[in-house]
């Protein structure tokens, strides 16, 4: 039934060419949506472009580098032009690390994290508010961590800038309810991914995630997109302002 559809919805997913961003653009898609995605790299963007115009896929997408406030403001009238102005779904994805112990950390490194990961989503959801309102059914989804939640060695700016996020999700939930505009958001643990490549690489890295994680595997992209997918659903419309971990049970382990 439609509860379970997307169709005739429109979608904007940021970073959407790698990773957790890819799979959501494909399952957003494949539910039924016409998403508009960016990424800072013009040839990997048209390669997936054309890949998803072949898996007949209504997906378009520009170059947009998400921690650039004019290059966002350029995003969104792209948007408002291909959709009409008006937009049902946000997903924002694009994100970025540096990992160092925190007296190392210079102000570059705090810089390039935070405007990358906070104020781009933050930003985006003021821009994207009137066509999110003009839709007339809004979801976004934030893509958190669960470094935001516990601490674990993904260095402690990303941590403060996924924590932001979370209670970013709780204030939109409130204030742009009577919009008809939900505000969730979506935790991973580790996940395959090139961002985390050179670490899930590191077979005794591995062991020691895995050692900690009860379902005793790295999670696929896939399992990221199903939840956010869910959360754009017409089926998750009473759901609002939460967070949830897609970790394989890593944050209620205790130990045994
Ligand atoms: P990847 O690095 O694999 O992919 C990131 C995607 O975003 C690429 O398409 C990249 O393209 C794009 N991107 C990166 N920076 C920007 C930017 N400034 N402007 C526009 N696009 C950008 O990352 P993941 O898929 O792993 O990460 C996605 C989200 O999930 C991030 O917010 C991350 O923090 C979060 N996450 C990931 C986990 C994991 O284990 N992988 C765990 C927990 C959270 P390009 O570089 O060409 O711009």
């Amino acid at each position: 039934g439609s509860r379970w559809s997307l169709k005739g919805t429109t979608a904007l997913v940021t970073g959407g060419t790698r990773g957790i961003g890819h799979a959501v653009v494909e399952e957003l898609a494949e539910f039924g949506a016409t998403v508009f995605t960016c990424s800072r790299n013009e040839e990997e963007l048209n390669k997936c472009l054309n890949e998803w115009k072949e898996k007949g896929f209504s997906v378009y997408g520009s170059v947009c580098d998400a921690s650039s406030p004019s290059q966002r403001e350029e995003l969104i009238r792209q948007v408002a032009s291909a959709f009409n102005g008006k937009l049902n779904i946000l997903v924002n994805n694009a994100g970025t690390n540096v990992r160092k112990p925190t007296i190392e950390y210079t102000a570059e490194d705090y810089s390039k994290v935070m405007t990358t990961n906070l104020d781009s989503a933050y930003h985006l959801c003021q821009l994207a508010y009137p066509l999110l309102k003009e839709s007339g059914n809004g979801s976004i989804v934030f893509i958190s961590s669960v470094a935001s939640l516990i601490s674990v060695g993904t260095g402690s700016i990303y941590a403060v800038s996924k924590a932001a996020i979370n209670q970013l999700t709780k204030n939109l939930a409130c204030e742009w309810a009577k919009d008809n505009i939900r505000s969730n958001c979506v935790a991973p643990w580790y996940t395959k991914t090139s961002l985390v490549e050179q670490f899930i690489a590191n077979k005794e890295f591995v062991d020691e995630v895995l050692s900690r994680t009860p379902i005793k595997r790295i999670a696929e992209t896939h399992e990221v997109s199903a939840l956010v997918t869910f959360l754009c659903l017409p089926a998750a419309s009473y759901i609002t302002g939460q967070t949830v971990s897609v970790d394989g049970g890593f944050t209620v382990n205790g130990f045994s």
